[in-house]
């Protein structure tokens, strides 16, 4: 029989075991990219799930005023479906990344599904863009060290998120981007979404007037907005985040 203080202490590790499973910014189950730390004036604001007609397009416009680039994971189910969206992200200059051919929770799948997932978003993106970033954003935040050690294995580099403006839920474009204002210290990864895994033509606008708002304000400020690739530095280290044996 177990003591019921032990067995409180059990529940509670499993509770953390779960909780760090899909907090964005926990290092336990493995190293993630989730920004620089505070004192530093660059922001990267990060789409996930699209491509998606027709808020990923209004999405470009609303970068190409600001003159800003940023950073898109997409589906590669989707990629295959738009693959024009996806090459004129690329041509105006934003980074892209693998979130997955289907977008599952990853810790519910073993091995060779989380890298079928992997490949066949990676081989969808070379299909469209001849090569990509290498970064990978998990689906839901979701990942455990085995997921990880697949994703080094496949040689793609891990990128999660230290802001996120809740924009899944159907807040304003105002309620958004007060949410991220008040989790900005410097040197963040912001997430938003373009598009949705439940289906493409999910309605972002709400999103993208958000990123105008937030762009116009923290521009004010001084930030300077870059890519994921640009605050990691990759071009001077790109073996930073070297592979690892799978
Ligand atoms: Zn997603």
């Amino acid at each position: 029989m177990l003591f019921p203080a032990l067995a409180g202490a059990a529940a509670a590790a499993a509770v953390t075991a779960g909780f760090h499973t899909m907090w964005p910014t926990s290092q336990l189950y493995g190293r993630t990219f989730t920004g620089n730390g505070r004192n530093s004036r660059q922001l990267a604001l990060t789409f996930d799930d699209g491509p998606n007609d027709v808020h990923t397009q209004k999405l470009l416009e609303v970068l190409d005023r600001h003159a800003v680039k940023a950073t898109f994971f997409m589906i590669g189910k989707y990629v295959e479906q738009r693959p024009e969206i996806v090459r004129a992200v690329a041509q105006a200059g934003h980074a892209i990344g693998n979130h997955t051919y289907s977008h599952p929770n990853l810790i519910f799948k073993n091995r060779f599904e989380v890298r079928r997932e992997l490949r066949e978003c990676s081989r969808a993106l070379r299909a469209v863009l001849g090569n990509y970033s290498r970064l990978f954003r998990p689906p839901h935040g979701g990942r455990r060290p085995e997921v990880l050690r697949m994703v080094r294995a496949c040689e793609l580099i891990p990128v999660m998120w230290n802001v996120s403006g809740w924009d899944w839920k159907p807040h304003s474009p105002e309620e958004i981007a007060r949410k991220i204002q008040q989790q900005v210290r410097g040197g963040d990864v912001i997430l938003l979404h373009d598009g949705s895994h439940e289906r493409i033509g999910t309605d972002r606008s709400n999103s993208v007037k958000a990123t105008d708002l937030i762009l116009r304000r923290f521009k004010d400020e001084g930030y300077e907005f870059v890519t994921v690739p640009e605050m990691m530095k990759l071009h001077e280290n790109p073996h930073q985040f070297a592979p690892v044996a799978g």
